[in-house]
């Protein structure tokens, strides 16, 4: 951890900024390895500063690496602003008025703070190894919940029983589901983000299976839709088109491609197809220690790719009333050729 804590404050010499707080505990985890829920990080030039109350004392002796810690007695806020000088970068996408309007109450003169957040965020969209081991991992442990749940079968079960039980498969295998599994089939399917319902799974219905396995605190992300026996020409036809798309966005990653671009190597087949319109969302976004981080691949991205970034591709069709398809894969960007860490085929699987 001590390396991201000195990447940090590289950042903050060329933006003029004296001292750095990070507030977000996801950013405070990143840099520090702490994972309660009270905790501030301090970075200057030559400080790195971990600040907890002690209820956590314990915790951040077993799990803080490179920081020194401090312990806050009664007054929060006063203990962070005895420690600010100069002038201070803060995450103003994370702290709310009310917050930053009393801490600025207590700071001490020439001590000003400066709006400037999403440092941190920048650092986590390119892993280490340690970081890509892990959620490969998880990609694989979620890997295995599928398998598991498909040798149960889909058709006429209920859609939030298939998921629900995924997810404690998730859980017996050692790890967390990184946000609440997604089984959609038939109409319901036409709703890109669904939520599993009362409705028992037809047969010769496309369904679309949505999770994640969260695995020390990185997330992995991967849908796929198989169909309940044969669903016909035209459903097949419309998965056809999804899995070129597919195909055609995972060509176009490598460092260095714009994420908007990589976002339109996908939507050529699907508009060419005549579902352009029936493609409403994003390619693809940025997974870690959150779900959804960056990098974006969409048409509003400025984002440029690194090697080292994971990202999901993920385009899909959803023909309301009608039925849907998604089929995302999670990455991770290289120079040449990009690594897929999920490991399900991509032809439509019929299942039970
Ligand atoms: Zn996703
Ligand atoms: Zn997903």
């Amino acid at each position: 951890m001590r390396g991201r804590g000195d990447r940090l404050a590289g950042a903050l010499a060329e933006a003029e900024l004296d001292r750095y707080l990070v507030t977000d505990l996801t950013n405070v985890r990143y840099l520090t390895g702490f994972t309660g829920t009270n905790g501030a990080c301090i970075c200057g030039p030559d400080l790195r500063l971990f600040l907890t109350d002690f209820r956590y004392t314990e915790r951040a002796a077993a799990e803080v690496e490179g920081w020194e810690t401090l312990t806050i007695g009664s007054d929060w806020l006063q203990g962070i602003a005895e420690r600010l000088r100069g002038r201070v970068g803060f995450e103003d996408d994370q702290v709310s008025v009310r917050l930053l309007g009393k801490l600025k109450e207590k700071l001490g003169e020439g001590t000003e703070m400066v709006a400037a957040g999403g440092r941190v965020a920048g650092l986590r969209r390119v892993k280490d190894a340690e970081e890509l081991a892990t959620i490969a991992e998880a990609s694989k442990l979620a890997d295995a919940a599928w398998a598991w749940a498909l040798e149960r079968g889909l058709a006429g079960r209920r859609e939030r029983d298939v998921a629900r039980a995924t997810e404690a498969r998730i859980r017996e295998l050692g790890g967390d589901p990184s946000f609440p599994v997604i089984v959609a089939a038939g109409p319901s399917a036409a709703l890109p983000h669904a939520e599993p319902g009362e409705r028992e799974i037809g047969r010769g219905e496309l369904v679309v299976f949505d999770m994640g396995a969260k695995l020390d605190g990185y997330c992995s992300d991967g849908t796929r839709t198989f169909a309940t026996g044969e669903p016909g020409e035209r459903a097949r036809g419309v998965y056809e088109v999804v899995r070129q798309a597919q195909a055609a966005a995972l060509g176009a990653i490598r460092a260095g491609v714009r994420g908007e671009d990589v976002d339109s190597a996908a939507r050529k087949p699907i508009g060419d197809a005549g579902y352009g319109e029936r493609f409403g969302h994003a390619l693809g976004h940025g997974v870690g220690l959150e779900v959804h981080e960056g990098p974006r691949l969409s048409q509003r991205s400025e984002d440029v790719l690194a090697p080292g970034e994971v990202v999901t591709v993920e385009p899909g069709i959803y023909l309301p009333g009608d039925l849907g398809v998604r089929i995302e894969d999670l990455v991770v960007v290289g120079e040449g050729a990009l690594r897929n860490l999920s490991s399900l085929p991509k032809e439509l699987q019929l299942v039970e």
